[in-house]
């Protein structure tokens, strides 16, 4: 990867580490895990603990190595190119545990983050509700003030990690009804708080991570448990979200690149007419454009935590990141899945999974209309 020549020590180092497991841990069984697993595995998740591969962007006080988002993001390609659903723990770990240092109290922030980072605890986050996702800030999920804290109530539905996850990150309303945006708290609720419960849904993809509906049924969740202020949850809390759409990006990209360069090897092989299926335009040409863009996605998610890492706007290219991405990385698999002939269509070869596993992130954190909406406001805006 020409990255690598522009490195520091440190960096090169922790991603030749990253580079390493995926290749020799991760990429042999992928196929394996969705036969067999239904969770993601917590030994090999506290494996990539014990390597600093989960989440080195993490506060070296909270257990973390301090690194720069953008080692995240070569961390969440090389994860994505071996196993595209063990790369969501460390791209979700380093979105929430950024959001779990600056929102909660350093207490809660230390108990979990530290478990975090370790693979000993997963979070997920809980947003979504059965009356819609894009429109997000309409959520309707009651969060009423009581001795001590908040009691919860109602459902989130379409949740990553709901029934595997050791706490979940609950946008909830405290506010009056129809307040939008203002009124929403977030709350960080352990799973095994009394009165949570939760469902697996029967999906196309994505089955190690799986997604499910969340049940809160008068759940108490105490006052320091609250991230950021009440009612200003969803402002403050939603912020962190540009960060793992660039991280999404790459873990896409990474699915992408590990197909082609399974196609790679396989055309220089397979003959056709008397030749290598190498020789023959008809088939490299698409190759080589999938290799053009993912280059050109690969930049773009690197400039974009170049600049969250600079600390300057990065919210309409975080979009552009989590729209091109995931639509890329299925177009381009898709393409090598066709190019295997009927070898692509069984499901001995890894692309059908990979375009399953990849295409649920053209609409997990935003789709691509959403994320054109936020492009378009964010350039109307600077332009007007
Ligand atoms: C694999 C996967 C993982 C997920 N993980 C999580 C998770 O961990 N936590 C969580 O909270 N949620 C999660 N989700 C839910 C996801 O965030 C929502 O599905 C998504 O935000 C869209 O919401 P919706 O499905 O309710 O669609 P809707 O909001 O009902 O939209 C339906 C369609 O209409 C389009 N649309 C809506 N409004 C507009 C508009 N104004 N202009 C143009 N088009 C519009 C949408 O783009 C979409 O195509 C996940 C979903 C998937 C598939």
């Amino acid at each position: 990867m020409a990255v690598n020549q522009v490195l520091t020590d440190d960096q090169r180092a922790i991603l030749e580490a990253a580079e390493t497991f995926a290749r020799e841990q991760l990429l042999p069984a992928y196929q394996a895990r969705e036969k067999q697993e239904a969770k993601l595995d917590r030994a090999l998740l506290r494996e990539m603990g014990a390597l600093g591969l989960i989440a080195p962007d993490a506060p070296v006080e909270y257990g973390g190595l301090g690194l720069e988002s953008f080692v995240c993001g070569l961390l969440a390609e090389a994860m994505g190119y071996g196993d595209f659903n063990v790369a969501y723990a460390p791209v979700s770990a380093s979105l929430l545990s950024q959001i779990i240092a600056a929102h909660a109290r350093p207490e809660i922030a230390d108990r979990w983050i530290r478990r975090m980072v370790a693979g000993d605890a997963l979070v997920a986050v809980a947003l979504t509700e059965p009356r819609g996702g894009s429109d997000a800030a309409q959520l309707v999920l009651q969060a009423t003030r009581c001795d001590g804290g908040y009691l919860l109530r109602g459902e989130k539905n379409s949740i990553s990690m709901a029934d595997q996850s050791d706490a979940i990150i609950t946008f909830a309303r405290s506010g009056p009804a129809g307040g939008g945006a203002r009124g929403v708290s977030a709350f960080l609720v352990p799973t095994d708080s009394k009165g949570v419960t939760t469902t697996r849904f029967d999906d196309l993809g994505g089955w190690v991570v799986g997604r499910g509906s969340v049940f809160y049924d008068d759940v108490f969740v105490p006052e320091d448990h609250r991230l950021g202020d009440e009612g200003g949850g969803f402002r403050q809390v939603m912020q962190g979200f540009d960060y793992s759409r660039a991280l999404l990006g790459l873990q896409c990209i990474g699915a992408a690149q590990a197909s082609l360069d399974e196609t790679w090897r396989y055309v220089n092989e397979r003959e056709a007419f008397g030749q290598t299926l190498a020789a023959f335009q008809g088939v490299t040409f698409p190759l080589a454009e999938g290799e053009t863009m993912i280059a050109a996605i690969r930049q773009l998610c690197h400039h974009t935590l170049r600049l969250r890492d600079a600390g300057l706007p990065h919210t309409a290219e975080a979009a552009m990141c989590k729209w091109l991405g995931p639509k890329t990385a299925v177009d381009v698999i898709h393409q090598c899945l066709l190019t295997h002939g009927h070898y692509g269509w069984s499901k001995d070869l890894p692309h059908q999974q990979r375009l399953r596993d990849v295409m649920g992130m053209e609409i997990g954190d935003g789709t691509a209309q959403i994320m054109k909406l936020i492009i378009a406001r964010d350039r109307s805006a600077a332009r007007s």
